[in-house]
């Protein structure tokens, strides 16, 4: 019977979630949701070297801010748990004693600074079948001495044994088949006695196989180490339960040359993770896309595009579709570059396809902020007016900010083109005739004013150019006739009245 599909994105909370980690964790929830299967996340904090505090909780606010729900993991507990490996350490001391009487692993007493030696003695230095003779460990020493240095609390790591020269073949869902000669690996260290832990890929590979993982799908900085997994798979003897690999290409600085990183957000003013972070050290703060107004949505189809398509030029992929359309052999092999500014278009795109509701309801804040105090129904209407022109939802009041409150200044520069002598009586006159209109609908409103322009022979432009300075402030603006509907009728009136009077030529 096929294994109920069951992945995991195992981050190592060592700061802040990289957006590329972020991308993982995605991959894994769309095979994941496809398959019907579990999606498992398990903290792999087994480097106390490298923990930062905050780390963990920073990774399950993301995920749930970006709407990427677990089945399992350190904040909901589950059938495995528990899921933090920090948690797990009598487990692993157990399987090491496994592979230590099966010989496939062995006690080094070698200090960091006989290590340091060596390396200096030895071009390229590698502790492994060829030098491994050479070295204090248990295939040196007799079993009295290892046993006697032990005792008297002589601190050491367990290696894994690998054999010289052998065909390893790690068998990728993106890359086919990948072969290594187990000769470039060393001796990998799988435990240390100094703090009674595992190393990465002693818990990573313990861990997959006791929570049944059956698919690891990470990203391509992992391929150099699965051949070491594939090997202490089969140490084990658990082959036949070894999960399929899928290593994801790797991420891009926008021009294309090397990894994306942190310096390049910096450089061009883009977040490289999902939430705001401060550093717990240095107080460091680092911006996220949440904070910078993207809509989880959006991050969530601008990354599923990059190292994936559909297979055709679909750009547009809500979250239920991607779960339909995804699948590992759609990974590409090559990089994928990251294209900021279209990240800012998928936002664009995604305030368009939400409701005006959804969308004020995101803007509201805003203007509570700024002490504008309108009803949520109105904010609506303005931001159905508005929202084609903006990128963000912080966009929003610069495109809007004329339907809540009346222009303080007017732009020179527009006055000075727009603002003709004659401009205060015909305002003055238009004044009059929107006075009379009963229904104030942006239709109406039109088709009165338009009438009243052709019969006084007035040039349409400017009027309209001059009317829309005196309610705006400057040039720029949706329909003029939705504005003044929206602003009403007084309002509107009001704005001329104070524009015939602060203007000035
Ligand atoms: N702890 C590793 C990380 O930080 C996990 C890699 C893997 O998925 O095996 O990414």
């Amino acid at each position: 019977m096929a294994r109920k599909v069951r992945v995991r994105f195992a981050p190592s909370p060592t700061g802040p979630l990289h957006i590329g980690g972020v991308r993982t964790a995605l991959y894994n929830y769309l095979f994941a949701k496809k398959h019907k299967g579990d999606f498992v996340l398990r903290i792999e904090d087994t480097d106390s070297q490298r923990f930062v505090p905050g780390a963990e909780e920073y990774i399950i606010e993301a995920f749930t801010w970006l709407g990427l729900q677990f089945n399992e993991g350190t904040h909901l507990g589950g059938p495995y748990a528990p899921y933090r490996q920090s948690d797990r350490k009598e487990i692993y001391k157990k399987y090491v004693d496994v592979l230590l009487e099966k010989g496939a692993a062995y006690i080094a007493f070698d200090t960091p600074g006989e290590l340091e030696a060596k390396r200096k003695a030895t071009d390229n230095f590698q502790y492994d079948a060829s030098t491994r003779e050479g070295m204090r460990n248990s295939l040196t020493l007799s079993k009295d001495e290892v046993d006697s240095l032990i005792n008297a609390g002589q601190q050491y790591v367990v290696r894994f044994r690998i054999e010289a020269d052998r065909d390893v073949i790690v068998n990728d869902a993106i890359r086919g088949e990948v072969k290594y000669n187990s000769s470039v690996l060393d001796d990998k260290v799988l435990y240390k006695s100094a703090d009674n832990l595992p190393t990465y890929h002693l818990a990573n590979i313990v861990d997959d196989h006791l929570m049944e993982i059956t698919h690891v799908i990470r990203g391509e900085e992992w391929l150099p180490s699965a051949p070491l997994h594939v090997l202490l798979y089969r140490a084990f003897g658990w082959e036949d339960t070894m999960p399929q690999f899928a290593h994801l290409p790797l991420l891009l600085k926008p021009e294309g040359n090397g990894k994306l990183s942190k310096r390049d957000g910096d450089r061009l003013g883009f977040p490289v993770f999902p939430l705001e972070w401060k550093d717990p050290k240095t107080g460091e703060i680092s911006s996220g896309y949440r904070e910078s107004g993207y809509l989880p949505e959006a991050v969530i189809n601008f990354l599923a595009l990059l190292g994936w398509n559909p297979g055709n030029d679909q750009e547009i992929i809500p979250m239920e579709e991607l779960i339909q359309l995804f699948s590992l052999e759609k990974c590409s092999k090559s990089g994928a570059k990251f294209d900021y500014e279209k990240g800012k278009w998928f936002n664009h795109q995604y305030i368009q396809l939400k409701s005006n509701e959804e969308i004020a309801k995101l803007y509201y804040p805003l203007l509570e902020e700024k002490g504008i105090d309108v009803c949520l129904e109105y904010t609506e209407t303005v931001v159905g007016l508005v929202k084609e022109r903006v990128n963000f939802v912080q966009e929003l009041w610069d495109q809007s900010f004329f339907f809540f409150e009346a222009p303080a200044s007017y732009d020179e520069k527009v006055v000075k083109k727009r603002w003709k002598e004659e401009s205060p009586a015909q305002m003055s006159e238009l004044a009059g005739i929107l006075q009379q209109i009963e229904d104030f609908s942006a239709h109406n409103q039109e088709e009165i004013v338009k009438a009243w322009i052709e019969s006084k022979g007035y040039h349409l432009g400017n009027i309209m150019n001059a009317f829309r300075l005196a309610v705006v402030g400057e040039s720029k603006g949706p329909h003029m006739f939705d504005i003044t509907a929206a602003i009403g009728k007084d309002e509107t009136i009001s704005r001329l009245n104070k524009a015939i009077r602060d203007i000035k030529l």
